[in-house]
């Protein structure tokens, strides 16, 4: 049974029983500089179900975090969505008001950031931030403050007696876990996370990640998790969207991109880390490094890394194709519509060396 969920006067409507918990549709966002414009997130469409866990990988630079931000309409100037939509529980989000984005924030969507130090107030203990966050949804008794801010703390495996700690009185593990506990205090649709477990070691990183797995089963709320790490998120990942130089290069089933990825890339970024568990293998990595987004290559933005390059990659750029339930930007899947067109890594000995990192993942929880 999920958790009673406090609900202040102004709540919004439940979200439908069936359809999507978000639709992401066409969406680009450019930063708009002196120097020139910069498409950092360009056409990229998704849907989320309730309860699913998508994971969005990619290098630094290829723009997940602007993608994050824009979902959850963080970005400021010089960021700018200049096309598509969010739609969330079927509203559109671009282009709500401050007020009106405060009411859905932490009630039906919140967001973990990367560095719970920055995110979490230095100078409030997190009682107080707990306090405020649910003061500014109508809650004022007392009571229900001090019950549900120990109950999100324990569900985070946090002693409750930590409601008095500031921020730097904690490692960075229980900020992490702070931030989403949180994040959970009205048990939202949904849960953005930017890179929550970067900052801590493997140990905290998995233990962390096993956390936010058994809440999401437990209170079924859907997870969009940006990660530079494809290891790590395809253990706990429903499906997986690898993202290059602003672009979707590839999104599927988890099991389907890291089992078989279509991309060049997805195959490279499988290689460039280690599985949690399994044996060691020998991790080659991507020469070279992602195109400055200003100046994009003109065929295909992976063309100059990638080791399956043609002459056609590098003069126009790719589309994304349909490869059975994958969508990939790759002409070697061009035609393959629908079909089963196969892995372009197959018996290549590179990723395939992860079957072992699957099994973890099949077995981790
Ligand atoms: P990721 O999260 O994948 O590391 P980001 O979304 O942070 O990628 O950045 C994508 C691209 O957007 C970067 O390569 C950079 O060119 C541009 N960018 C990000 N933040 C800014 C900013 N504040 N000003 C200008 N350009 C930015």
């Amino acid at each position: 049974m999920p958790a009673r969920r406090p609900r202040g006067p102004a709540a919004p409507a439940p979200p439908p029983a069936t359809g999507s918990v978000l639709e992401v549709g066409d969406l680009s966002v450019e930063y708009i500089l002196d120097r020139g414009t910069i498409t950092a997130v360009e056409h990229v469409s998704f849907d989320l179900d309730p309860g699913e866990f998508i994971g969005i990988v990619g290098e630094s630079g290829c723009g997940k975090s602007t993608l994050l931000f824009a979902i959850a309409q963080l970005l400021a100037p010089p960021a700018e969505i200049t096309g598509g939509s969010v739609i969330f529980k079927g509203r559109s989000m671009v282009g709500l008001t401050d007020k009106q984005l405060a009411a859905v924030r932490w009630r039906d969507l919140s967001v973990v950031m990367q560095s719970a130090m920055n995110a979490l107030n230095p100078v409030k203990s997190i009682g107080a931030q707990f306090k405020d966050a649910m003061r500014a949804h109508g809650v004022s008794s007392k009571q229900e403050i001090a019950g549900r801010s120990a109950e999100v703390l324990k569900m985070v495996g946090i002693d409750p007696v930590h409601l008095k700690s500031y921020p730097h009185q904690l490692s960075g593990g229980m900020r992490q876990r702070s931030m989403i506990a949180m994040a959970m205090l009205f048990t939202p649709d949904l849960v953005i996370m930017d890179e929550p477990t970067s900052a801590l070691d493997v140990v905290a990183q998995r233990s962390l990640m096993v956390q936010i797995k058994e809440l999401q089963r437990e209170f079924g709320f859907a997870v969009i998790f940006v990660t530079h790490d494809m290891s790590l998120v395809s253990h706990f990942s429903d499906r997986l969207m690898v993202m290059y130089a602003g672009q979707v290069a590839e999104l599927g089933a988890t099991r389907q991109v890291f089992d078989s990825p279509l991309h060049p890339y997805s195959a490279g970024l499988l290689d460039a880390f280690p599985s949690i568990r399994g044996p060691k293998v020998h991790l080659s990595g991507i020469p070279g490094s992602p195109p400055d987004l200003a100046r994009p290559p003109h065929g295909c933005r992976f063309a100059p890394r990638c080791p399956k390059v043609m002459a056609r990659c590098e003069a126009a750029p790719p589309d994304l194709y349909q490869v059975g339930g994958t969508q990939v930007r790759c002409y070697l899947h061009e035609g393959a519509s629908g079909g089963d067109a196969g892995s372009w890594a197959s018996g290549s000995g590179g990723p395939g060396s992860q079957d072992a990192g699957n099994e973890d993942a099949r077995s981790a929880l």
